[in-house]
């Protein structure tokens, strides 16, 4: 886990199921695990999930229940396939969900894990019902993780967005910046959108560059976490820049500051003397700041 204890992931890290490629590529291994009657499929409203003391409520799959409208997330540690039952009106994905948020702290990690793949799957299907190649109507396959266009047989897979994350690190402190939707108060690591054509290195450089003004000289890659708001992969690094002088990017942060080890401890000890005040324990940023001060010790 590159320096992060396993007691304290990240949100929606720490997925158990077994991801049974076997099993999407079957079909009739796929119907006989739907067909079992200890085959569950989660509770959903939308894209929220249902909690019920601590745990992510499932549920039966009802006699009326067809495969092709569920995606199967994998099959758990009694050997019962879990599914996820696909649905056309939802909101969009990646939009905030304070239900779907607070999750993080009602469930184990495993469970929140596993509600993150089915929401950004649910959500990728209620948005991709017609082809981007032809235009005609895609249906799914694979046990819903691809779509095939019914006219030109395109296949269409779901969309992970590469996001990288990182914190600047000059003689002692590291950069962090504020966004103007933030809390007061709040302020976190620099993050921004993979392009086509570059690595994960390039685009922390070309992020802190244009966003603050730094030059980046070397990266390190730290830990990754999926997040379902749609369907990013968050890659938290560290970077080492030249010199702390800063231009901010006024479009994208309202303000930046270079904080060092004790103001770092403080906020992620949640002091309201802190410096600044720390992003909620389910970002990454949160555990990149934390791996940056175990690093220092
Ligand atoms: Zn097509």
């Amino acid at each position: 886990m590159h320096g992060i204890e396993r007691r304290e992931l990240p949100g929606f890290v720490g997925g158990t199921l077994d991801r049974a490629d076997a099993v999407r590529n079957d079909p009739a291994l796929l119907a006989e695990r739907f067909a079992s009657p200890r085959a569950r499929r989660l509770v959903m409203e939308g894209l929220d999930a249902t909690e019920q003391d601590g745990l992510l409520v499932t549920e039966m799959i009802p006699a009326s229940g067809q495969v092709d409208d569920h995606v199967l997330l994998g099959i758990d540690e009694a050997d019962r396939a879990i599914f996820a039952r696909l649905v056309k009106d939802v909101p969009h994905g990646a939009a905030f969900s304070p239900r779907s948020w607070s999750l993080a702290n009602q469930v184990p990690a495993d469970q929140l894990a596993l509600y993150g793949a089915a929401r950004s799957l649910v959500d990728w299907h209620a948005r991709h019902g017609f082809c981007a190649a032809c235009g005609a109507e895609t249906l799914p396959f694979k046990a819903g993780w691809a779509r095939r266009c019914t006219r030109c047989e395109s296949e269409h897979f779901p969309r992970v967005d590469p996001v990288v994350i990182m914190l600047a690190e000059h003689e002692g402190r590291v950069l962090l910046g504020r966004q103007p939707r933030f809390p007061p108060r709040r302020y976190s690591a620099l993050a921004g959108f993979v392009e086509p054509g570059e690595t994960i290195e390039e685009a922390v450089a070309r992020e802190l560059n244009e966003e603050a003004g730094v030059t980046a000289t070397a990266v390190r890659y730290v830990v990754s976490q999926p997040w379902p708001f749609a369907s990013s992969l968050m890659i938290a690094c560290m970077a080492d820049v030249t010199d702390d002088a800063l231009t901010l990017d006024l479009t994208e942060l309202e303000d930046a500051i270079w904080v060092d080890a004790a103001g770092v401890g403080a906020a992620i000890a949640d002091d309201p003397d802190a410096p600044f005040m720390a992003p909620p324990r389910v970002a990454i940023a949160w555990h990149l700041l934390r791996h940056w001060l175990d690093a220092r010790s």
